[in-house]
Formats: structure tokens, C-alpha cells, sequence
């Protein structure tokens, strides 16, 4: 793994998490993306060489609604940049991970991503993500 990417933050108003980075922050946020696949909008940050993600359900079946109606809003994932997702994935299955998706899907950021459940990490849900120009 290269790096932490980014940090993902369940919220429940996309708007108002929004204004609410942009004062702690100091700077407004550079992208919101709609990630079809996950049911989400996203919008990013970047702090330095690292981005804050953050992600409002667009549906009941997504995984942010289910999250926030379990624990609330908060940190939902830490995201670590890897250069061959495939590998890294064939890799962390052997060491007993279970991962959340078989092959890998297109997140935001036009990335290659798979998430790696909490079960096995501490309660953290662990995704992946490749740059798919890397
Ligand atoms: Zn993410």
C-alpha cells in the first residue's frame, strides 16, 4: 500500500457537511461526484496530499444510510492508494481478509476500488483504490 488517499465521513446533508469542512478546512470543496454504484454523493476535500471524502446516501438501499442509521454520522472508511488492486486484493484474501467485492469497481474519482470488511480490521472498513491511469 502507497498511502492513506483519503478518509471517508458518513453524512447526513451533503450541504451542511459542506459548509462545515469548508470553515475547518479553510478551503471550499474542489469536486462532488455522484457514485452511481454505491448509491452516494460525494464531495472532496484535499488537506495537503491527502482528501477528505464525504458521502450522503442518495437512496435507502445504500450503504451510507445503513451506516448512519446504526452509528450515526462519523468516519465511514480509510481509503489506502495501491498501485495493482488486483494484487493487493489477491494478497489481503490470503491473509484472511474478506473482501467485500470480488473484482473491483469504479468509485468515485474515476478509481478502481474494493472495500475489505471491518470484521477483520478492527471495525474499520478498509478500501482500496487504484488510479485507473497508475
Ligand atoms: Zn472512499
Amino acid at each position: 500500500m502507497i498511502k492513506i488517499e483519503h478518509i471517508g465521513i458518513a453524512v447526513k446533508n451533503l450541504d451542511e457537511a459542506n459548509k462545515i469542512y469548508k470553515k475547518l478546512l479553510g478551503t471550499g470543496s474542489y469536486k462532488t461526484e455522484a457514485v452511481e454504484s454505491e448509491n452516494v454523493m460525494t464531495s472532496f476535500f484535499k488537506v495537503g496530499e491527502n482528501k477528505i471524502e464525504l458521502l450522503e446516501a442518495t437512496s435507502d438501499q445504500s450503504a451510507i444510510h445503513k451506516f448512519i442509521e446504526k452509528r450515526g454520522e462519523g468516519i465511514h472508511h480509510i481509503a489506502f492508494d495501491v498501485s495493482d488492486i488486483y494484487l493487493e486484493m489477491e494478497r489481503l484474501k490470503n491473509e484472511g481478509f474478506i473482501l467485500l467485492n470480488e473484482i473491483p469497481k469504479i468509485g468515485a474519482d474515476n478509481k478502481l476500488v474494493c472495500f475489505v470488511h471491518p470484521k477483520n480490521t478492527t471495525g474499520v472498513l478498509i478500501e482500496l483504490c487504484q488510479s485507473k491511469n497508475q
